[in-house]
């Protein structure tokens, strides 16, 4: 098999949702192995309380990912908006190395920026400032020194807040601002840029007299998985179902 690369982003593993887990842990089973290296690009749980509050059903994808790592793919895990409070245990526990956003790599000789997503949706400024807030050192630390209750009752909180905000919000808004696309990459100075959150997976092409770029989104997990395989030959959205 030709030496490739996979993306994923968007699981938002939960206890609600056990038949996702199930679809994920199928996946690093029998599709991850044959990689080079597995990124995760964001919001891999619906939420992380810290990595001192693991929840049970949790445990059994951490002992997954671990046992990827030491047959040797290599595992970057990047913080998505959900669960940017993933720390040091969590890499030891999984064997995974978070990676910060963005992070520019070299994809079989194309320079690929990769980002969560949030930030891209820089028309939500509502949601810019909340995040400017729980981005904040001494905001995670007082978060995390609460008892695992408090930070459940608050997590709960912030994602009814999220749900009721987000629907009334028009679409629009909810997704990427094309002035802020083009910057962030000419900022980075690359063309190809693989990013997740909004759940509108596709493959953006862009021809411009002076280039070609290339916009690719992840898709999110709700009843089959979504990943990106990459190689010398390009990159490709694929699906996952059971295996
Ligand atoms: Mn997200």
């Amino acid at each position: 098999m030709m030496p490739h690369t996979l993306f994923i982003s968007d699981l938002h593993l939960s206890a609600d949702q056990p038949q996702i887990t199930k679809l994920f842990l199928s996946f690093l089973r029998y599709e991850a192995p044959h990689c080079e290296s597995l990124y995760i690009l964001g919001d891999l749980f619906e939420y992380w309380l810290g990595d001192d509050a693991v929840a049970p059903e949790h445990q059994i994808v951490l002992t997954a990912l671990h046992q990827l790592a030491e047959q040797g793919t290599r595992l970057y895990v990047m913080h998505g908006n959900r669960d940017f409070l993933m720390g040091h245990y969590f890499e030891t526990e999984t064997g995974c190395q978070l990676i910060n956003d963005p992070t520019l790599i070299d994809l079989y000789g194309t320079p690929t920026l990769l980002m969560h997503g949030d930030t891209l949706c820089s028309d939500d400024k509502e949601y810019l400032q909340f995040r400017n807030i729980v981005r904040h050192p001494q905001w995670q630390q007082d978060f995390l020194d609460k008892s695992i209750d408090e930070r459940t009752s608050i997590a709960n909180h912030y994602r009814s807040e999220s749900r009721t905000q987000s629907s009334k919000k028009p679409e629009k808004i909810m997704d990427v601002n094309d002035a802020t696309v083009t910057k962030i990459m000419a900022q980075h100075h690359t063309t190809q840029l693989i990013h997740g959150h909004t759940h509108r997976p596709a493959i953006h092409k862009n021809q411009t007299e002076q280039q070609e770029s290339c916009r690719i989104v992840l898709g999110d997990w709700p009843t089959q998985g979504s990943f990106l395989r990459c190689d010398q030959q390009g990159c490709q959205l694929k699906v996952w179902s059971e295996a």
